[in-house]
């Protein structure tokens, strides 16, 4: 859920359904008014419920300046006031539904949208107690005025909190999921969560796109010669190096045990060879790898892409090691 957008399209006729039935439970249990007058307002708070219902789904909120998303919520306290006095001014239990529009922007809108919720609730306590006064709104009333001043709050910022903390965590965990523990760059999982995507996004643009498989060479015998530490140490080193050499755009990722992929987008195949050379060089102490690079010709599939590139990668072990080889089919430009 996008920060200060209350009514972004996705899911919300299932965030607005909980809301909506307390609603019309409370329009439900209203008993029904003596005075004409009451009555008005019961009408009156019935007909701005469903327009605020309709708004909510229907007006185009992406459009919209952000401040205009609590405009809906803000309204609901219209109703509420309306319901009150329907229900006979202060005596109404009906005051309680202020923690609905608060809930809400609480859940979805931004600090800005809840602080503007809270002041028009307070409004909405104290407005009739100064403007209508006595027998329907005593100066009793101030001390329920105070409560929900207190209590709105209370309800609004800590549920926001929650939000928050809940946004925040899952931004981490999203984060951990995504890269691999021992060397901080992109782990198996993003590499083939990326891959995919920005071939898609290769097919509407046309941009050529490369992808380098590099796999250290001779490291079990590094890693029997100078401990699995020594070799952990170079994971880390060569990782950093050629994440160095790379454009942020563009994708480095642990594949697995001491290869790692290479995404290179927009880049033909010639100059995805320029790049692998320089990562080659930088590969750290007297360590060398072995790189095949296939460039996407259009069509297939990543893991047919990956295959070419893993492909080549052999053929370049099996040339002697410490080069690069390209995949034999041709890029699509
Ligand atoms: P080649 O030149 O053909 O690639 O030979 P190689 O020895 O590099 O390849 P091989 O597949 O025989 O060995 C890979 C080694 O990588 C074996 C495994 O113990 C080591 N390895 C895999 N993951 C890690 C790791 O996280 N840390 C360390 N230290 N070693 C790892
Ligand atoms: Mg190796
Ligand atoms: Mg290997």
């Amino acid at each position: 859920m996008e920060d200060g957008h209350p009514f972004a399209r996705r899911g919300v006729v299932g965030r607005l359904a909980p809301f909506v039935g307390v609603a019309c439970l409370a329009f439900v249990l209203v008993p029904l008014p003596p005075a004409e007058e009451n009555a008005s307002a019961l009408l009156g708070a019935a007909w701005l419920c469903l327009l605020i219902m309709a708004l909510a789904l229907l007006a185009p909120w992406e459009k919209l300046p952000l401040g205009a998303q609590a405009l809906a919520p803000l309204a609901y306290f219209v109703v509420i006031a309306l319901l009150r006095e329907a229900e006979g001014g202060s005596v109404s239990g009906y005051g309680t539904l202020v923690l609905l529009p608060i809930c809400w922007l609480a859940l979805y809108g931004n600090r800005v949208q809840l602080s503007a919720a809270l002041v028009v609730m307070a409004v909405m306590f104290v407005a009739p107690i100064i403007l209508l006064g006595e027998p329907r709104y005593p100066s009793s009333e101030w001390r329920r005025a105070l409560m929900w001043a207190g209590v709105g709050p209370v309800v609004g910022l800590t549920v926001q909190r929650l939000v928050s903390q809940r946004r925040e965590l899952i931004g981490s965990l999203h984060e951990i999921a995504r890269s691999d523990a021992l060397t901080g760059v992109a782990n198996r999982r993003a590499w083939d969560e990326r891959l995919p995507s920005e071939l898609s996004r290769a097919l509407r643009s046309g941009k050529p796109v490369s992808v380098a498989l590099l796999d250290l060479d001779h490291f079990k015998a590094f890693n029997d010669s100078r401990g699995h530490q020594a070799g952990d140490q170079l994971l880390m080193e060569a990782a950093r190096a050629w994440e160095g050499q790379i454009r942020g755009a563009d994708l480095i990722a642990r594949y697995g045990g001491e290869e790692f992929a290479l995404l290179l987008l927009d880049c033909p195949v010639i100059e995805a060879h320029g790049i692998v050379e320089r990562l080659r060089q930088v590969t750290p102490g007297e360590e060398t790898c072995s790189v095949g690079i296939a460039c996407w010709d259009g069509s297939e599939s990543p893991d047919a892409l990956i295959a070419r590139a893993d492909r080549a990668l052999y053929g370049a072990k099996r040339a002697g090691r410490n080069q690069a080889v390209l995949a034999a089919q041709l890029c699509r430009r």
